[in-house]
């Protein structure tokens, strides 16, 4: 048994100017400004994990043969932490994440950080940060830990240094304008995932193959891809980010099977609340035929899609070369919206957590 990293705190003498640091979260967008500090912590086969330090955000040094940026070694998680009107801050199932980004670095050959280790870092960084976090409607701190070969070294095999890092980001509300539903392309060229291929792993790699067919979505006015299996072309298996729920007249809710897809918190988070709302919820296949007859006849009445960053988001219509598919009436439906402030009363603290999600962190 090792024990748990200490963090070394290396204090950023030159933040941003409050002043400054208001206007960004006045309107943060997402992605594009970040936070005073950052982490880093080393891993060597000799040390273990080491060198765990809080620090001045700001650019690493790669050098250009630095694995990663040849062979993708590489894997992320993505949360958010929130703030409550009493200034508290949370985070949202840390510990899903942290067991997550474990398995995640098995499946990519990475050295497996400990959960308590993985915690610390979050933790550390959002409360060192905490003025990071925007107040108010559905804004939130984006918090990214990210795990990468930073070896030295263009031989092909499993790096013997590895960086993990942290860092945070505000984020605005998704939907500025209030929840508008997104518009869906299937990808009949491209898959996203293989059975015994990463697609159950959060890494790098599974992004940089979606893009392309991301592309050919916006070239057709679709805000969205959706990916069928990689053998038979034929089963629903998500968008390049985020997982799908399809709602029946019945009031059944069916969310494709784990086994390709990345085994979303969010996801999981639906099926436990949808239940508790009454819902039968299922987790089985679902072909491209049955979601466009179903959606067609009216037996599918609601498509939502899931994921940290956008919560829940209702798909308004999936179209592909055959022609277009609308959901319901192509609104925003009942079920969808329902769910979706649940789940957002949770996270900002507005309904009592009776699951143990929330996480205090200052
Ligand atoms: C991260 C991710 C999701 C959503 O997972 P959450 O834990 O709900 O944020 C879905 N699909 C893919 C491919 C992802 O990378």
């Amino acid at each position: 048994m090792t024990a748990s990293l200490e963090f070394r705190k290396q204090l950023n003498e030159s933040p941003v100017p409050a002043a400054r640091r208001a206007e960004i979260l006045a309107d943060p967008g997402f992605g594009k400004y970040f936070s005073d500090h950052m982490v880093t912590v080393t891993w060597t086969p000799e040390q273990g994990w080491h060198d765990a330090t809080l620090k001045p955000y700001g650019p690493l040094t790669i050098d250009p043969a630095t694995a990663v940026l040849h062979y993708a070694q590489e894997i992320f998680e993505g949360l958010k932490a929130y703030r409550r009107e009493d200034g508290s801050i949370w985070t949202f199932r840390p510990e899903a994440n942290a067991a997550r980004f474990q398995r995640s670095a098995h499946r990519m050959a990475l050295p497996e950080l400990p959960a308590e280790d993985f915690l610390t870092a979050l933790d550390t960084l959002v409360s060192v940060d905490r003025d990071w976090v925007p107040a108010g409607g559905e804004t939130s701190l984006y918090v990214r830990p990210f795990m990468f070969a930073s070896e030295v070294f263009l031989g092909v095999r499993a790096a013997r240094e590895v960086t993990f890092s942290v860092i945070a980001s505000p984020a605005g509300a998704y939907f500025s304008k209030g929840v508008k539903p997104v518009s869906i392309w299937l990808s009949q060229e491209y898959t996203r995932a293989a059975v015994g291929g990463t697609g159950a792993a959060k890494c790098g790699g599974n992004y940089a193959g979606s893009l392309l067919a991301q592309q050919e979505a916006s070239e057709h006015g679709c805000d969205q891809v959706v990916f069928l299996d990689a053998v038979e072309h034929r089963w629903v298996e998500e968008l390049g980010g985020m997982n799908l729920y399809f709602v029946y007249d019945d009031g059944q809710i069916v969310t494709p099977e784990l086994g390709t897809i990345l085994e979303g918190i969010t996801r999981h988070a639906v099926q436990v609340i949808a239940s508790d709302m009454g819902h039968k919820v299922e987790e089985r296949r679902i072909s491209i035929d049955e979601w466009r007859d179903s959606a067609h006849s009216g037996r599918i009445t609601e498509v939502f899609a899931c994921g940290t960053a956008a919560v829940l988001t209702p798909v308004g219509s999936l179209r592909s070369p055959e022609g277009e598919v609308v959901m319901g009436d192509g609104g925003a439906g009942p079920v969808t919206m329902a769910i979706r402030e649940k789940l957002l009363d949770i996270q900002y603290g507005r309904a009592e957590d009776g699951y143990g999600w929330m996480h205090k962190v200052c």
